[in-house]
């Protein structure tokens, strides 16, 4: 952490939220670095938010990098592209790092293979009409890079009787380890601000807020150098505290509103954006390119070479720990951060679209030492920490009786968005995340099977 952050009074939420050790100075300042392929690629089908993408190649058939393999299948739902020339080898169930096997494209990359992308119709975006834009967007397959993986085009369009006047920016990185938007906002200043001007323009919005926490004071810097005194652009420093990335948490930062029980950004005439995505779109739709590589920060105790890589996406998660020399005693492999990420089963998984780091923890790191569960000692810690103002430790208990109907109608269990930060500081080691993450998805089931 820098210092001078801790005398600064910048903006955040009003309520809860922790300050877990960053970990971010192993990667922070090192630029971003290209990794070569791996000679298998797996590009699963469903990446984002919706229906899975419809597949159109063959086994058997040559691809090239950057050309389309699979098209959208609806409206919330994009396409993807091939990460690399090569050959189809399977269209098959393949290991997710969610758990279940699910379809996915392996091409096997031909030795040599070019890292220039010949598969692109560059166009004049800004002479675009919004709703060209939007279809540009689904185009290249742009979901948020943040870890949210939402389909990005769908963003650009409120729905009937709603528009957005503020594009909201998120440049926080809250979650530890993470560093991959800071190297972002220095390298490809350029190219996020021609994202944010095209989300401007697609939606109408009339002026765009970029929240940095600040601990990236740099990139608060870099960004407003690049802005004239009457850009509609602004940027601004916000309180280095998790989680501050979280939109609902980065608008009340930065508009000082708060998103209604139930709504979305839209509901305030919001729309918000992660850094990574807009440098992708400033950057691919210009070109009239597909999503097919992101810069995943790399790091953790386990790895000697950490750094921020620009990867294929399709990489499995064992070629990039070789690549940057991992441990092979590592106990744990997190894909994305400590507080929302998800520790991978196996190393086969492929780097999608939104996964933003892969933290990789020594065999002695103190963090991943045997954490025993002890009973609740009814501290309300959980309590304080939530920025949702929930109740943590009664909806644990209810979950323990399988009292899911009740954390939802008395507890607003649906508004907690597994942040992390209740488990984070339970003195008992409760694993409070896991057990509401479980209520969620079996109140979607006893809805899904009733309707
Ligand atoms: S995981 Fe849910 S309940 Fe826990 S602090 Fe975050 S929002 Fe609150
Ligand atoms: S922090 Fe843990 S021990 Fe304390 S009240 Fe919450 S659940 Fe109970």
């Amino acid at each position: 952490m820098n210092l001078f952050s801790l005398f600064r009074n910048h903006a955040t939420f009003a309520h809860g939220g922790v300050h877990p050790l960053e970990h971010k100075d192993e990667t922070a300042g090192l630029p971003i670095r290209r990794m070569p392929f791996a000679s298998k690629l797996v590009v699963p089908l469903l990446q984002h938010k919706g229906a899975p993408a419809k597949p159109i190649v063959k086994v058997g058939q040559e691809v090239v990098r950057g050309e389309p393999v699979a098209v959208a299948d609806g409206y919330v739902s994009v396409p993807m592209h091939a990460p690399a020339t090569g050959r189809v080898s399977a269209v098959d169930l393949w290991a997710t790092a969610e758990g279940p096997k699910a379809p996915a494209i392996v091409i096997d990359v031909y030795d040599g293979a070019t890292q220039e992308i010949l598969y692109e119709d560059p166009v004049d975006i800004m002479h675009l009409a919004a709703d060209e834009i939007v279809q540009a967007v689904k185009d290249a397959g742009l979901v948020g890079l943040g870890g949210a993986a939402f389909p990005s085009h769908v963003k650009l369009l409120p729905p009937q009787g709603k528009s957005i006047h503020t594009v909201v920016v998120n440049g926080c990185e809250c979650e530890p380890y993470l560093t991959c938007d800071h190297r972002v906002m220095l390298e490809h200043t350029d190219a996020l601000l021609r994202g944010i001007r095209i989300v401007m323009r697609a939606t109408g919005a009339g002026r765009a807020l970029i929240g940095v926490e600040d601990n990236k004071m740099d990139a608060v810097r870099v960004i407003r150098e690049k802005l004239a005194e009457d850009d509609a652009i602004r940027v601004r420093a916000v309180k280095t505290k998790y989680p501050q990335g979280a939109e609902k948490m980065l608008i009340e930062s930065l508009l000082n509103q708060q998103i209604p029980e139930g709504g979305l950004p839209v509901d305030l005439g919001v729309a918000v954006y992660n850094v990574g995505t807009l440098a992708q779109m400033g950057d691919l739709l210009p070109a009239g390119r597909g999503l097919i590589e992101r810069v995943v920060t790399v790091s953790g105790a386990g790895v000697a070479r950490p750094g921020n890589y620009l990867v294929p996406i399709g990489t499995p998660v064992g070629f990039l720990l070789q690549q940057a020399g991992a441990d092979a005693e590592a106990t744990k492999v997190i894909l994305g951060g400590p507080m929302m990420g998800m520790a991978v089963a196996s190393l086969d998984v492929p780097i999608t679209k939104g996964a933003s780091g892969v933290v990789v923890y020594a065999a002695d790191d103190p963090d991943q030492r045997d954490r025993k569960v002890y009973p609740c000692i009814k501290c309300s810690h959980c309590v304080e920490a939530c920025p949702m103002s929930l109740n943590p430790s009664m909806m644990a208990q209810l979950a323990k009786t399988r009292e899911y109907q009740r954390m939802e109608s008395e507890y607003h269990l649906n508004q907690c968005f597994e942040c992390g930060c209740c488990a984070y500081v339970c003195p008992s080691n409760i694993p409070l995340t896991q057990y509401f993450r479980i209520a969620k998805a079996l109140n979607r089931e006893r809805i899904a099977l009733a309707g």
